[in-house]
């Protein structure tokens, strides 16, 4: 009888800064598994080391690293367990692990979560802005013009957007998001969460701005930046924006009338002037 031997990844969170938040769960899974593959062995060395974890390590960096992935795929097929860890956080998520899950589950073998930290829904979790519906867009083009073409494209996306961002670029980013979105959204920055120094800022995204350059403290550490989507107007209609204007007209010139009732409405001031003019020199008329 040919009997077939499928073993099981485990792609496993670790913190994002502070060790505590280590699961029980995924202690256990990185004691029991043959094989713990690393984005960095030399960097996890710590983690493992405070778990009292002695797993045997390999090193998988999943760019160029083709005899890696063969190796891990060796091992699965031998029936062993392999666990993935990357430097921190969930793999995966702007992290290595992506053609490793793809060829393990083409290959047939479990593959399996052990869920855990990961900094853009830490940071989402208490910005205060929209969670139901949000976009990751992680980190943006180094290069000045694609980072810009991409927040072009993001411009009128209604749903929270999350950046993730280097601390020599935060500034720049946070510059172009202003060109981009605009100073009056609101926005919030999650620095070196669950570390020692951990900040956390929500204001509108000029100030913001003006915040981080202010303060160089602020362009150090890991950041996650989360900018609120744009806010379609809502639509008034024609007949509300007329009984508003009624009610101005009788407070006020036509002109700050047509103004004011513009900006509660949305509809254009000059069109709402027109209108009220008309309707004066009907009853004048009359
Ligand atoms: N896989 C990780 C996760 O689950 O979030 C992300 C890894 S990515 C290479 C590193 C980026 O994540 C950092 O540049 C920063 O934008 C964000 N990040 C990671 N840890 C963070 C922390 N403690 N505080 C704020 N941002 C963090």
């Amino acid at each position: 009888m040919n009997i077939e031997l499928t073993g099981t990844l485990y792609i496993v969170a670790t913190p994002i800064g502070n060790l505590g938040d280590m699961s029980i769960r995924a202690i256990q899974v990185l004691k029991d598994v043959a094989i713990v593959a690393c984005e960095s062995s030399r960097h996890s060395k710590l983690l493992l080391n405070r778990y009292c974890i002695h797993s045997r390590t390999i090193s998988y960096q999943e760019q160029n690293d083709q005899k890696g992935l063969k190796k891990i795929l060796y091992h699965l097929s031998c029936g062993e367990s392999v666990a993935f860890i990357s430097d921190a956080g969930t793999p995966l998520i702007s992290d290595p692990g992506y053609r490793l899950v793809s060829s393990a589950r083409d290959a047939g073998h479990n593959v399996i979560p052990v869920p855990g930290c990961c900094a853009l829904i830490a940071a989402i979790s208490v910005s205060g802005l929209p969670s139901n519906q949000f976009r990751f867009v992680g980190f943006l083009s180094a290069k000045v013009s694609q980072r810009r073409s991409s927040m072009k494209s993001l411009c009128d996306c209604s749903e929270t957007l999350i950046f993730y961002e280097a601390p020599h670029r935060i500034l720049a980013t946070l510059e172009d998001a202003v060109q981009h979105f605009g100073s009056d959204r609101t926005a919030f920055m999650a620095r070196e969460i669950s570390k020692k120094f951990e900040t956390y800022h929500r204001a509108l995204l000029g100030e913001l701005y003006e915040l981080v350059k202010s303060d160089p403290n602020q362009q150090r550490g890991e950041i996650v930046l989360v900018v609120s989507g744009k806010q379609e107007k809502t639509e008034v209609s024609e007949i509300e924006s007329e009984r508003i204007l009624d009610l101005l007209v009788g407070e006020m010139s036509l002109s700050k009338a047509a103004a004011l009732t513009s900006k509660i409405t949305g509809v254009q001031k000059n069109t709402l002037y027109k209108k009220a003019l008309a309707a004066q020199t009907k009853i004048k008329a009359d």
